[in-house]
């Protein structure tokens, strides 16, 4: 393969849950940010979440790996495993708490449904434990990240200006789950900034978990990486292909067809001729001719094809 080089200035990312195979929506965010970077002269890296083992699939985070071996995505040093992660992440839990950032939580999903109010992700929590540090023992606790009043404000790459009120839109939300394990929330902001990503091209299913991202990065002190989200491809119903919705896997013996749909896909041009490229000549048009502000500008889109069927 070919030698990149490098600008210091550029660090993307692609971080895929391995609770299965690639399928061909995941396939486009790792075209997106590999393209985003590489068009650039930037590095790419990937890192694995396996976070949630109830959620994983045995063997899934080998399979992810040998497609993008297969689709010639070559990432820049080494996979990080987030399993692996796990002391990082207590200890910016611990800075948190011992900030006052932070507090542990006892509420049932019950007790939190029966007061309070739906906002447009879900529940907002109503605090009840914020003010009251006896009712939270830290065992056997959610830890729950206090929000403020202020607007996060960003700029997406693709869908420009957005602002979101913490406190009214979403409510303290989850770093720890009760169940001991780290919200994923708390996991990407930590490592994106132990692995120096200077931007996030990432599916726009987690475009509304930005603001919370930016809110952690400042309270522990994080720089905040600029942020592109691209949509999701959806099934006829405008559902999300998704691993949980048995989305086929994509093919690892004719990559070629399948990133070309990625292009497409993208709303980017590539030529009939491309078909009958190799890996190589196809990476290098796709580089080259990459455009982010082509980029389709909508949340998700509907698309089908054989690799969506
Ligand atoms: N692991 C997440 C997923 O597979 C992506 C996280 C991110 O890009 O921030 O949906
Ligand atoms: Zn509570």
């Amino acid at each position: 393969m070919a030698a990149f080089h490098h600008s210091a200035s550029y660090t993307g990312r692609f971080a895929p849950s391995p609770s299965g195979p690639l399928h061909f929506g995941s396939l486009v965010t790792a075209v997106g940010s590999y393209l985003q970077a590489r068009s650039q002269g930037g590095r790419w890296l990937v890192r694995i979440e396996d976070l949630d083992p109830p959620r994983e699939k045995p063997g899934a985070a080998l399979q992810i790996v040998r497609s993008l071996e297969a689709y010639a995505l070559h990432w820049d040093g080494n996979i990080l495993y987030q399993s692996r992660r796990i002391s990082a992440y207590r200890e910016a839990v611990f800075r948190l708490i011992e900030a006052s950032h932070a507090y542990p939580c006892t509420c049932s999903r019950r007790d939190i449904e029966t007061v309070a109010v739906l906002g447009p992700f879900g529940f907002i929590y109503p605090g009840s434990c914020r003010h009251d540090p006896a009712r939270g023992s830290h065992h056997n606790a959610a830890i729950r990240v206090i929000t403020h009043d202020h607007q996060i404000h960003f700029e997406d790459g693709n869908f420009g200006c957005v602002n979101q009120k913490l406190s009214s839109e979403v409510g303290d939300f989850v770093i720890k789950r009760r169940d001991g394990l780290y919200a994923y929330q708390l996991a990407v902001i930590v490592d994106d900034a132990h692995q120096g990503v200077t931007e996030v091209v990432r599916g726009a299913d987690l475009f509304d978990s930005t603001s919370r991202q930016i809110h952690l990065q400042r309270l522990l002190d994080l720089p905040t990486p600029r942020y592109l989200h691209l949509p999701i491809v959806t099934d006829a119903k405008g559902d999300k292909l998704s691993k949980q919705t048995r989305a086929a896997p994509i093919r690892s013996d004719r990559p070629i067809p399948a990133l070309i749909e990625a292009l497409h896909f993208l709303n980017q041009d590539p030529p009939a001729a491309l078909a009958y490229a190799s890996l190589d000549e196809f990476w290098q048009w796709a580089i080259k001719h990459w455009s982010s502000r082509t980029l389709p500008k909508v949340l998700k889109i509907p698309f089908q094809n054989q690799y969506t069927a």
